[in-house]
């Protein structure tokens, strides 16, 4: 057996052996039980185990299933480059046309976007404290 995944609780730790199943592959979830005594140690999380033989299958459902947990409350949607098509994020591909690989660099895209618009946002802030301290600092006693 071989650990392909380190689960932040034991209820992701059984979507994923549920994905693996659907797969076909047979998933064993270790430190099941060890999470509930000392839950929240990540050294005791639980760990999704697969078959060595499923070790690189197993590991690419369980690297698309981290993708999913990490953005789960943000599926941005993106435009297909080929014909327009509105895709929710959580899709690789478009549904209508399979085009693939040119969204993964527009989904790119779009992370670098996000982060770029908060610190404009933080920029925004600061030049407007700054406004006010000096308001505040020069105003007439
Ligand atoms: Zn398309």
């Amino acid at each position: 057996m071989k650990n392909i995944h380190v689960a932040k609780d034991p209820v992701s730790a059984n979507l994923l052996k549920e994905l693996l199943a659907d797969a076909g592959i047979q998933a064993a979830i270790q430190n099941e039980r060890v999470f509930a005594l000392y839950g929240g140690v990540r050294a005791f999380n639980p760990a999704v185990c697969v078959p060595d033989e499923h070790y690189e299958a197993g590991r690419k459902i369980a690297a698309e299933f981290e993708r999913s947990q990490t953005s789960p409350s943000a599926p941005e949607t993106w435009t297909c480059p080929k014909c327009g098509e509105k895709i929710e994020g959580r899709y690789e591909e478009c549904w209508k046309c399979d085009a693939e690989g040119q969204e993964s660099e527009q989904r790119g895209g779009i992370a670098e976007t996000l982060p770029l618009r908060r610190k404009l946002l933080w920029a925004a802030v600061l030049v407007l404290l700054a406004v006010l301290f000096f308001i505040i600092l020069c105003r007439p006693r």
